[in-house]
């Protein structure tokens, strides 16, 4: 059955905390326009991001998410897209993130090629922080720490750098354009390899020089220009143009893009036998000749309350985290139609499906309709708290195939 995904299916019950005006948010509905367009299934949708305030975006979504450390927002990326590259796998953080402490992440995930979207959003600022130049806040510009003479350092050119270390992929995109930065974004997820989106996103609060009118009165859309994207050289010249030859015109749009590259993904043998995920671990557990797989690893996890659990080795303490696990996915299995080993006949989904409910206990939900679990379950407090975890990927999963 093909699932039709609203808009609000991709948004969690977590509310921003930016500064009003910030240009974050014009990125956040960017990215959600774009999965929301390409339909993509959240369960298969992944945003990593690092430290500062655009990389709380992952918050935002109702996807999977993993908020990593300062600059290494990437190789958690790498490591996930290479562990099921079935998955769509977008980066999400800001300018000191990604071109300062993660600069090297940056080059190397870039020369691999390898199949994910990187969302920067640019403000030349540390805003978390409280104003402290960043590597792309322009020279001479007076900061937090640069009070007396501004910054004196040139600033790090992102585009140019992302065209030189090999991303086949690389554009700018601007919060006051929502709509042609979500095409931007769009097309960085279907594109196969290493997509680099630079988003020049307003830092409202700290960074008093790059606003939006700095950017309204300067941006010129590249298409409209006759750029082609398939010339690194004019790619090249394109990128040099802002911020090193000179302040009065921004380009923005595709500067490069080329589909001839080999992804990192096609070239790695490990990978020749299907995604990690579904390999072999070679794993022996008591009571169960082999563990073959991931997932048949967590299958036995679910099914070891039923079994009793001697044989797993497993302490009382396990067992209820595993059932509590198996209860949430043997709705899953009901709607499959495949048998459920824990459940006795007669109890049904719904009633499962509300024991199964992380926010509340067994005993004070009311067994719901499944039209009413379906529109979110969220007849009683136990399920509206629940929908505070509705990030959850369990979740996610139970209530769009209920
Ligand atoms: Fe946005 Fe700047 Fe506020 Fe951070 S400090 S939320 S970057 S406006």
């Amino acid at each position: 059955m093909k699932l039709e995904f609203e808009m609000d299916t991709y948004k969690s019950e977590i509310k921003p905390t930016w500064c009003p005006g910030c240009g974050d948010f014009a990125v956040l509905r960017a990215l959600q326009t774009a999965i929301h367009a390409l339909q993509l299934e959240p369960w298969n949708v992944v945003i990593v991001s690092g430290i500062g305030c655009s990389s709380n975006l992952p918050h935002f979504l109702s996807t999977y998410g993993f908020h990593a450390i300062h600059g290494r927002a990437l190789p958690v990326a790498e490591g996930a897209k290479l562990a099921n590259p079935e998955l769509h796998v977008i980066v999400t953080g800001g300018d000191g993130d990604g071109y300062g402490i993660g600069v090297g992440h940056f080059i190397h995930a870039m020369r691999r090629n390898i199949d994910i979207t990187y969302l920067v959003m640019n403000n030349q600022i540390y805003g978390l922080t409280t104003g402290q130049a960043s590597p792309t806040s322009e020279k001479g510009m007076k900061t937090k720490s640069t009070p007396i003479a501004g910054v004196i350092e040139n600033p790090v050119d992102p585009i140019s750098l992302a065209l030189a270390s090999g991303a086949t992929y690389v554009a700018r995109g601007f919060s006051g354009d929502v709509k042609g930065m979500s095409e931007l974004v769009k097309n960085g997820i279907t594109h196969h390899g290493f997509s680099l989106i630079d988003c020049m996103s307003p830092c409202v609060t700290y960074n008093k020089v790059n606003t939006y009118d700095f950017f309204r009165e300067r941006v010129y859309d590249l298409a409209k220009e006759g750029h082609d994207p398939s010339d690194m050289k004019a790619a090249f010249a394109k990128a040099i143009e802002w911020p090193f030859v000179q302040r009065d015109r921004i380009p923005l749009g595709l500067f490069y893009r080329t589909e001839d590259v080999p992804t990192y993904e096609d070239l790695e043998p490990a990978l020749k036998k299907g995604p990690p995920v579904h390999q072999p671990l070679g794993v022996t557990l008591p009571g169960r000749a082999s563990i073959n797989s991931v997932g048949s690893m967590m299958s036995y996890a679910r099914i070891c309350r039923s079994r009793g659990g001697v044989r797993a080795g497993l302490s009382a303490e396990d067992h209820t985290h595993h059932n509590r696990v198996h209860r949430r996915v043997c709705v899953r299995r009901r709607i499959s139609g495949l048998p459920c080993p824990d459940v006795p006949g007669g109890v049904s989904t719904v009633v499962h499906r509300v024991r199964a409910c992380r926010g509340g206990s067994a005993g004070d939900c009311t067994p719901l309709s499944s039209e009413a679990v379906r529109t979110g379950a969220r007849a009683c407090a136990s399920h509206r708290a629940a929908t505070q975890i509705s990030r959850h990927p369990s979740r996610v999963r139970t209530n769009l195939r209920l």
